[in-house]
């Protein structure tokens, strides 16, 4: 048994091991990554239900690593956050999505705005709110094309966030809260920051419907959100019950695979001329 339990130790430290190698190299290869186009982004399509049509996108980050393929953002964003680098990255992201918003444009495609997700160090950093502004010049587009996703624990991170928040929405740029409800203090930032809409956290959609304790929270959200006037989306939507169950209670923004999974913007371009008419 004793041994057994050596055995099982240096089986774990080994692991441990591997795991620490693996996030060096991962860090290296990411540096990498930003200046040899390895880097990507797709977008996925926000529905309003009740027309059908298309209301907006969320931009997501994806890096195709030559040797691993597609490495996932849960994974790399945190490496990048904790290295510095998540500026760099998201300033570029900043650039691609402002850039693709007034290509869709000029190609007569509507896509009323995107959705950007945005870490704490972005937020803490001095530039940032003239680099977000800076780009929506250079691409000549209007503020309320874009709109910043932070999620709670982003918010936490700032001891000066209303300063910065306050210049955004100031400056026409929407704010939103990205996973709702899965903080501690939600009610807090709601109170104190010009926020524009929810963003209701797929976790609680999960078992809607079918879970009456979520089901009670996701009305609740919902709720809280028209009496504060703002807006609201369901996030991981991918069944038609809970589409239904959202529209029963008055949610008619959705965002998930029911309506498509995350796309390179070439094929989100085909996806518009597709569903939008002519
Ligand atoms: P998030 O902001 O909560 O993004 C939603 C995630 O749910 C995305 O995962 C999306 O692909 C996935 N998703 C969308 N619809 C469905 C659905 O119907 N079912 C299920 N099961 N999943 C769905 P993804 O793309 O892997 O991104 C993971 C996280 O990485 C994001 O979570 C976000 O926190 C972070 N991230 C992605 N891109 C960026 C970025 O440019 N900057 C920063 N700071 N973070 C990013
Ligand atoms: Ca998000
Ligand atoms: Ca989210
Ligand atoms: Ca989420």
């Amino acid at each position: 048994a004793k041994s057994s339990g050596r055995n099982r130790l240096s089986w774990y430290n080994r692991r441990l091991s591997e795991e620490l190698s693996e996030r060096v190299s991962l860090e290296r290869a990411l540096h990498r990554a930003l200046g040899h186009d390895e880097l990507f982004v797709v977008y996925q399509p926000q529905i309003d239900v009740l027309s059908g049509q298309i209301i907006g996108a969320e931009a997501l980050l994806r890096w195709q690593h030559p040797e691993r393929g597609l490495v996932s953002p849960a994974l790399f964003i945190p490496i990048a956050e904790k290295t510095g680098l998540i500026n760099a990255i998201g300033d570029w992201v900043l650039d691609q999505v402002c850039r693709q918003i007034a290509e869709w444009d000029q190609q007569g495609l509507n896509v009323p705005l995107v959705a950007v997700n945005v870490s704490a160090q972005q937020l803490g950093s001095e530039q940032f709110a003239d680099r977000v502004l800076a780009h929506l010049i250079h691409h000549q587009l209007s503020s309320e094309r874009l709109e910043l996703e932070l999620t709670e624990s982003v918010l936490m991170c700032l001891d000066d966030a209303n300063a910065c928040m306050r210049r955004f929405a100031d400056a026409g740029i929407r704010l939103a809260i990205d996973d709702f409800g899965t903080g501690f203090s939600s009610l807090a930032y709601l109170r104190a920051l010009p926020v524009q809409r929810l963003k209701i956290d797929r976790s609680f959609l999960m078992e809607v419907p079918g879970n009456r304790n979520d089901e009670s929270i996701v009305r609740a959200v919902i709720g809280l959100a028209h009496n504060l006037n703002i807006d609201v989306i369901a996030e991981g939507v991918e069944t038609e019950l809970q589409q239904q169950f959202l529209h029963q209670n008055h949610c008619y923004a959705v965002q998930g695979y029911l309506h498509g999974k995350p796309i390179k913007a070439n094929d989100f371009a085909a996806y518009l001329r597709r569903t939008s008419p002519s």
